[in-house]
C-alpha cells in the first residue's frame, strides 16, 4: 500500500498524461507556461466535482442559487472590489539571476536560485487585460477576472428581485478565472488559467460568526463524504499579516498534497466590504430590507472560495496507490464513485462473435445510465489493470456461460471480489453498488463469485 500522503508528484503527472488526464498545454509547440489542457479522463472528473459542487451546494438545499456570469465584466468591477490596486503581489527580483519571487514565499533575504541579491519588494498586478472592440487603447481595457466572486456580489440585488430568496441565503458559481501568477509549478495546483467554485453567502450581520463555522464545517465534510482522508485535511488560520484586505476572518482547507501542506479552499468573512464597495462606485443601492423585522442593512457575506484543478489534483493524490499483486504491482485509484471518469466497463471475454455481440448490448444498455468503457484487448488481466489504474468501480466479464445462463460477473476495483448477476438484474444492482451498498448484498438470482 502507498503510505498516506506520500505519493510524489511525478507518479501523479506521469499517470495524468499516460492515461489522458491532464496533458501540458499545447504540447506540440512545446506547451504553455502553467496552463493544462484536460484530456479525455481529466474532462470527466472535473465534470464530476463540479456536480458534485452543484448537487451539496444547489441540488440538495433551499437557501443557494446558481449564476454563471460573464469572464468579461465592466472595468470598474475591478476598481471597485480592490483588484486594480490591491490585486498585486508584492515581488522581488534577483539582481543576478532577475528571477522573481514572491515575497511570501521567501524563506531567507536571498534568491532562493542562486544565492543572489534580491531587489525591494514591488507590486506586480495579476489580471490579465484585453481590450474590447477594435480598437486597442486604455479606453477600451477590459480584464480576464480573476475570480468568480465579483459577478455574484454585482447580481446580489438581481437575484434578491427575481427569485423569492431572503437572507440568509446563497448565490454560486463555477467557472473560469485567470492570475498572471508569479510562481507558478506544482502542476495544476497553481496555473495561469483555472476553475473556481465559490459560494458567497449573504446573512444578517451579527449572525456572521455562526455562518461563518457552519461554512467551515460543511466544507471540510464535502471533501471527506467524497473520499479524502480525513488526516490529509487541516484547517489553518490567517495571521493578521496575511489577511486580504477584504477579509475580517479567513481560514483555508489545506491539503497535504505531494509537495506538503498547501490551500485547496479558502473560507472568508468578507463582512459588508464587497457590497459598500460596490454602492460606491456604482452609485446603486444593494442593501436589503428585511420584511419580518422592517430593517434594512447591507449584508455580510460568507464565502466558500474553491479550485476545480485542485480539488482535482487533492482527489488524484489521495486516491492513488500502489499494491503488490501477482508478481506485479497493481496501481489503482480509489476514487469515490461519484467522481470516477468512468463507472464501468464492460469486458467480454474473448472476441468471438456471439460473446461480443452480448457484450455490445449490455454496453449499449448500461450507457443510457453512465458512462461506460468497453474494452476487448489484451488478457482479461490486463484488462482488470488498466481499469483499475483510471479508478473505474466495477467491470463487467461476460464469457462463454454467459451466453446460456444469461449471466455476468461484476467485478469490484477496491477487493478484486465478484459477484455474478442475471444481467436482467445488472442494471439496477449497478446503480445501488456505485451509491455505496456492498458487493455482496446480492440482487435476485446473484451469487458470490469470488470471495
Ligand atoms: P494561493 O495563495 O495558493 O495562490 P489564493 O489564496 O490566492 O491561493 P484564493 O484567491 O483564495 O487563492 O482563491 C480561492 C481558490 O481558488 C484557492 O483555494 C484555489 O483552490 C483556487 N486557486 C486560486 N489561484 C489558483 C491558481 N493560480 N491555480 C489553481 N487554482 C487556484
Amino acid at each position: 500500500m502507498t503510505e498516506p500522503g506520500k505519493v510524489s508528484m511525478e507518479k501523479i503527472v506521469s499517470l495524468c498524461q499516460r492515461r489522458g488526464f491532464i496533458f501540458p498545454s499545447s504540447e506540440i509547440y512545446g506547451g504553455l507556461s502553467s496552463c493544462w489542457d484536460y484530456g479525455p479522463l481529466g474532462v470527466e472528473l472535473k465534470r464530476n466535482i463540479k456536480d458534485a459542487w452543484w448537487r451539496a451546494v444547489v441540488q440538495e438545499r433551499d437557501d443557494i442559487v446558481g449564476l454563471d456570469a460573464g469572464i468579461l465584466m465592466h472595468p470598474q468591477t475591478w476598481a471597485a472590489s480592490g483588484h486594480l490596486e490591491g490585486f498585486s503581489d508584492p515581488l522581488v527580483e534577483c539582481k543576478n539571476c532577475h528571477l522573481r519571487w514572491r515575497v511570501d514565499d521567501l524563506k531567507d533575504k536571498n534568491c532562493p536560485s542562486c544565492g543572489g541579491e534580491l531587489t525591494k519588494p514591488r507590486l506586480f498586478n495579476l489580471m490579465f487585460k484585453t481590450f474590447m472592440g477594435p480598437v486597442e487603447e486604455e479606453a477600451n481595457v477590459v480584464y480576464l477576472r480573476p475570480e468568480t466572486a465579483q459577478g455574484m456580489f454585482v447580481n446580489f440585488q438581481n437575484v434578491v428581485n427575481t427569485t423569492r430568496k431572503r437572507i440568509p441565503f446563497g448565490i454560486t458559481q463555477i467557472g473560469k478565472a485567470f492570475r498572471n501568477e508569479i510562481t507558478t509549478g506544482n502542476f495544476v495546483f497553481r496555473s495561469r488559467e483555472f476553475e473556481q467554485m465559490e459560494i458567497e453567502f449573504f446573512v444578517k450581520p451579527g449572525t456572521d460568526e455562526e455562518w461563518f463555522n457552519y461554512w467551515l464545517e460543511e466544507r471540510l465534510n464535502w471533501y471527506v463524504n467524497l473520499g479524502i482522508k480525513k488526516e490529509h485535511l487541516r484547517l489553518r488560520q490567517h495571521t493578521k499579516g496575511e489577511l486580504a484586505h477584504y477579509a475580517r476572518v479567513c481560514y483555508d482547507i489545506d491539503y497535504l498534497f505531494p509537495m506538503g501542506w498547501a490551500e485547496l479552499e479558502g473560507i472568508a468573512n468578507r463582512g459588508d466590504f464587497d457590497l459598500v464597495q460596490h454602492v460606491k462606485y456604482s452609485g446603486k443601492s444593494l442593501d436589503y430590507f428585511d420584511d419580518e423585522t422592517k430593517e434594512r442593512f447591507i449584508p455580510y457575506i460568507i464565502e466558500p472560495s474553491a479550485g476545480v484543478d485542485r480539488s482535482a489534483l487533492a482527489f488524484l493524490c489521495d486516491a492513488y496507490d500502489e499494491e503488490p499483486a501477482e508478481d506485479e504491482i497493481r496501481v489503482l485509484l480509489h476514487f469515490h464513485p461519484s467522481l470516477a471518469p468512468i463507472k464501468v466497463a464492460v469486458l467480454p471475454l474473448s472476441r468471438r462473435e456471439k460473446l461480443v455481440e452480448a457484450a455490445k448490448q449490455i454496453y449499449a444498455d448500461l450507457r443510457q445510465c453512465w458512462i461506460v468503457d468497453y474494452d476487448d484487448a489484451q488478457s482479461i488481466g490486463r484488462r482488470y489493470r488498466r481499469q483499475d489504474e483510471i479508478g473505474t468501480p466495477f467491470c463487467i466479464t461476460i464469457d462463454f456461460q454467459s451466453l446460456e445462463d444469461k449471466q455476468v460477473t461484476i467485478r469490484e476495483r477496491d477487493t478484486m471480489k465478484q459477484i455474478r448477476v442475471p444481467i436482467s438484474e445488472l442494471k439496477a444492482a449497478l446503480a445501488a453498488k456505485l451509491s455505496g451498498e456492498d458487493l455482496f448484498v446480492l440482487p435476485p438470482g446473484g451469487q458470490i463469485w469470488k470471495e
